[in-house]
């Protein structure tokens, strides 16, 4: 039976799965559970804005997907009153089409820019002045009877969202009064997520099992979304609806997610790392060919969640699992690793 992932990062796309993550995004601070010190830094300049009339500064948003940048910046739009335009950098290809963006706002509004690190030089270049003084440089013409014009935008704010600043362009970088990194969230505010989704699903779950499934998400609430609505189908199907430690249990293992909430993709580029690379270090694109992913898939989505539960390590010379990976599989390395002694 094919399975679809949980732990994809396709989903995004489809636009079924996009009307649901509408319906369950939280529309202002206090529904937005977790992130307590980005919630902070934000409400404080929210306010600052406000009482100066002002819109607020330039947001850069980082950190691995489905954790709530572009939430968050549904929620900054609406604590500010504002209107909120959503776009992503790979969709503006031209610098007309920013230019055509930008003329549209109106003073106080946002222009959201999803995968930001992925805008085109050209278009990012027009940002730069755009963002820095409100102005808008366009080229008339080619050749000698080019001309360059100056046109005066609306006040607006950019939000920025990607998945690692170091691929951003450092001039653009700081063009951003607030840069803030989105952390991953601890299982009990992934279960109080699971509970509130479950909520306005009209999902039946108990609190030990929402537990159980915080437990598995890794620290993301897109993938505990995800998962719930996947162990509702399994409940529905085999049970009477309602979610239970049994059902959950049960569904979990079909989906072959383990305790750690690793399913089969992760575990096998963990054991691609001990198989044919006795453990590490490996480069990064060895690992690519080895898993047949994409190298920008195992940087943003899958390595973020294994190191930070600490069974990948980045060294200079690549990747390498721990101890705890080796335990986790079951397995001992072939021969002595001196690091492992
Ligand atoms: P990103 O833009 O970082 O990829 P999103 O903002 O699209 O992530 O979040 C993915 C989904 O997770 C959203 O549909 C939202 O329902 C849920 N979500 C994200 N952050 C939170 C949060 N802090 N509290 C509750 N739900 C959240």
């Amino acid at each position: 039976m094919a399975i679809e992932r949980i732990v994809n990062t396709s989903g995004q796309d489809d636009p079924v799965e996009e009307e649901l993550e509408q319906t369950l995004r939280p529309r202002d601070f206090k529904s937005y559970v977790g992130q307590e010190r980005l919630k902070k830094n934000l409400k404080l300049a929210i306010s600052a804005a406000k009482k100066r009339g002002e819109p607020i500064d330039h947001v850069l948003l980082y950190g691995p997907p489905g954790l709530g940048k572009t939430t968050m910046a549904t929620v900054i739009a609406n604590e500010m009153g504002a209107q909120i335009r959503v776009t992503s950098g790979p969709a503006i290809e031209r610098a007309g089409d920013l230019a055509s963006l930008l003329t549209n706002l109106q003073d106080g509004d946002i222009l959201f820019i999803d995968e930001i690190h992925r805008l085109h030089r050209v278009v990012e270049e027009v940002l730069y002045s755009a963002m820095e003084d409100f102005k808008l440089d366009i080229m008339l013409g080619k050749g000698p009877s080019a001309r360059s014009l100056r046109l005066d935008l609306p006040k607006f704010t950019i939000i920025g969202a990607t998945t690692r600043t170091g691929a951003l362009a450092a001039p653009l970088r700081d063009r951003f009064g607030m840069i803030h990194r989105l952390e991953f969230y601890d299982p009990e505010e992934i279960q109080k997520i699971i509970l509130r989704t479950a909520g306005i699903l009209s999902v039946r779950i108990n609190a030990e099992s929402a537990k159980l499934l915080a437990g598995r998400a890794r620290l993301t609430p897109r993938i505990a979304n995800r998962l719930l609505k996947r162990v509702r189908d399994y409940a529905d199907v085999n049970g009477d609806g309602i979610i239970d430690s049994h059902i959950a249990t049960q569904a979990l293992n079909l989906l072959e997610i383990d305790a750690l909430g690793l399913d089969p993709a992760d575990r096998g580029l963990l054991e691609a790392i001990m198989v044919h690379h006795n453990g590490g270090p490996v480069g990064v694109e060895t690992l690519a060919a080895l898993t047949a992913e994409e190298r920008t898939t195992i940087e943003d989505f899958y390595e973020p969640y294994l190191m930070q539960i600490g069974l990948l390590e980045r060294t200079p010379r690549g990747r390498k699992v721990t101890v705890r990976a080796w335990e986790h599989l079951g397995k001992k390395p072939t021969k002595a690793q001196p690091s492992l002694l």
